[in-house]
């Protein structure tokens, strides 16, 4: 019967007789005496074993190894001076083994050091085989408890400060648009229709809310089969609410204090509350980016009005051409340019390249406001815009001007990029600063060039801002982001409830009536039985955890993550089906296997 876990014995408990169980972190053998460190989900605590005081228990102390799984009865002692070891909570205690019940032993060679001594540069891949083993590592265990912590801090306050009910909604179901690629599934019952798994709950928590709901929220797992980056996953985790007759204003206020709640529960820290806000149009103007990173400032400097009549040809022809110019204006950057990280060919101009920058120019600025470059930009400043660019950019002596010329896209891509890259190099980010920050006033539709036409930035189902609802295609949506030092950890929105400007809305994105109501004819009837203003907001937990827990991929706080390549290496999925099922779904397989 246990006692305790091995991580909370403590001074207090010096006396005791306790009992616990946990695997052999590590076991060391000095002249006869046998020290265990003993590990479960908790922590380690050390233990005890010498042929004098502890005889009943030698035997099986001497025979254990790692990941031996045990079970100990002892005593709580206090460490001798010379072995307390505060880097650990258990540190001042050590138990004297009276028994020791093996419970199960290792049979194999273990694929790699449990242990926390030595883990850090095993692969990822050899940890995602055998992930069971990675998850004993304290670090993980500490990530899985995080996020059961994150998860449980929503749940509390959701429910029972804010009246908020859990509703579960289908997996097996119809394509919902956030604008990635669905998983889809054949129905065997249904020959020849499929469904698709959800890229995320939205109709459902929508037509919720025309049930009368009011707060609903859902730990949801959502799918999207997107074209893998670093940090997303197939199958991913929101938190994911809805609430009805709300203003804009209030789901931010309460969705401010549900963010509070989080970081006060799990990282006992008091966030000053309101978070600013920042229309996404001045985002773009000031950052270049709609989840600026704001714990450091470096703002880009507009000056297409100062330089279309520039003599260099880039500039003016990129003005011309509907573009813009650009300047991030580096305080110190100076030296920096001459430095072995940043110079010409060098880091900076590789992340401009990276953004699809075809260059960067750049000047520095000297003592007096004099400026000094290589030749094209530097020849071509008339001495008044030279002026305007210095008094624009407030640069003094040792500033660097960075200077990026194309379209509005790719300027603002590049000089985001290299605005991050900067602070990386520049150490300008305090460490332990946290920065939360409102993104509003989204434009609802961007242009898709690829496609030709009108694409929901957020979904379709967006409540356009009522100052703007005479045009459509250029008006702001009532839709705001959480951004959280950099990273874009909660979007949401008003959504439409009347049918007529979820139709105006369908059309504009060049969905065709027939289209709109094969797709959503659910969805537009349903908002002519009486929908209840209402809007709502999702978070990413896997990226909130991870932001949290500092670590830098979120692979590390999923118990069973995919790989960059959509793949589960402990169970080896996706993996091909015998022909008797694919029959048996009415499906056939052009796929084939390379010779
Ligand atoms: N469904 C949206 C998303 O998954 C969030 C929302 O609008 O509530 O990003």
């Amino acid at each position: 019967m246990r006692t305790h876990y091995c991580g909370e014995l403590r001074k207090e408990d010096i006396g005791e007789t306790v009992t616990f169980y946990g695997w052999v972190d590590r076991r060391r053998d000095h002249g006869g005496v046998i020290f265990l460190d003993l590990r479960d989900r908790t922590g380690i605590v050390q233990i005890v074993s010498d042929p004098q005081r502890t005889p009943d228990s030698y035997e099986q102390a001497n025979a254990l190894r790692n990941e031996y799984v045990v079970a100990i009865t002892g005593r709580v002692t206090q460490r001798p001076d010379e072995s307390l070891n505060p880097r650990i909570p258990t540190g001042e205690v050590e138990i004297y083994a009276d028994k020791i019940e093996l419970l199960n032993a290792v049979r194999k060679q273990l694929p790699f050091q449990v242990s926390i001594t030595d883990t850090e540069n095993v692969r990822e891949d050899l940890r995602l085989k055998y992930r069971y083993l990675d998850l004993r590592r304290e670090r993980m265990a500490q990530n899985m408890q995080l996020r059961h912590q994150v998860v449980k801090s929503m749940r509390r306050y959701l429910e029972d400060l804010e009246g908020f009910i859990e509703v579960e909604t289908p997996i097996l179901t119809r394509s919902t648009p956030e604008g990635a690629r669905d998983y889809i599934l054949p129905s065997r019952v249904n020959e020849g229709e499929w469904f698709a798994l959800p890229q995320s709950p939205q109709l459902f928590k929508q037509l919720l809310m025309v049930s009368g709901m009011d707060r609903y929220y859902q730990i949801a797992r959502c799918f999207r089969d997107e074209d893998l980056r670093a940090d997303r996953q197939p199958e991913f985790t929101q938190l994911d609410m809805e609430m009805s007759f709300m203003s804009e204003n209030e789901i931010i206020e309460l969705n401010e204090k549900l963010v509070c709640h989080i970081f006060k529960t799990v990282k006992g820290i008091d966030l000053p509350r309101p978070f600013p806000r920042l229309p996404y149009a001045e985002a773009m103007k000031r950052y270049g980016s709609d989840k600026p990173d704001t714990r450091y400032d470096l703002e880009l400097v507009d000056v297409s009005d100062v330089l279309k009549d520039s003599g260099f040809k880039v500039f003016r022809e990129a003005i011309a051409n509907g573009g813009i110019v650009k300047i991030l204006p580096i305080p110190n950057g100076n030296d920096a340019i001459s430095n072995v990280r940043i110079k010409p060919g060098g880091d900076i101009f590789k992340e401009a390249a990276e953004a699809g920058a075809k260059g960067l120019a750049y000047i520095r600025v000297r003592e007096d406001g004099e400026i000094d470059t290589i030749g094209a930009i530097k020849d071509n400043l008339t001495p008044e815009q030279k002026q305007e660019i210095l008094t624009r950019t407030g640069a003094k002596a040792g500033h660097l001007l960075l200077f990026a010329a194309a379209d509005t896209v790719t300027v603002n891509k590049t000089l985001d990029r290299i605005r991050q890259f900067v602070a990386r190099e520049f150490k300008l980010i305090e460490k332990d600063k946290i920065n939360l920050l409102w993104i509003t006033e989204f434009p609802m539709f961007e242009w898709n060039a690829d496609e030709k036409r009108l694409e929901a930035l957020h979904h379709p189902f967006t409540a356009p801002h009522p100052d703007d609802i005479s045009d459509l295609k250029t008006a702001r949506a009532q839709a705001y982001d959480l951004v959280f030092n950099g990273f874009e950890i909660g979007g949401g929105s008003l959504r439409i409830y009347q049918r007529e400007i979820q139709e105006q809305v369908f059309e504009a994105i060049g969905l065709s009536p027939e289209e709109a109501q094969s797709k959503f004819g659910f969805l537009l009837e349903a908002f002519e039985y009486g929908t209840p203003p209402h809007g709502g907001i999702a978070y990413g937990v896997d990226r909130l955890v991870m932001l949290l827990s500092g670590e830098e991929s979120i692979r590390d706080v999923i118990a069973f993550p995919k790989t960059q390549q959509a793949r589960c290496l402990l169970t080896d999925a996706p993996s091909s089906v015998d022909a008797k099922q694919l029959k048996e779904l009415h499906v056939a397989s052009t796929f084939k296997p390379k010779a």
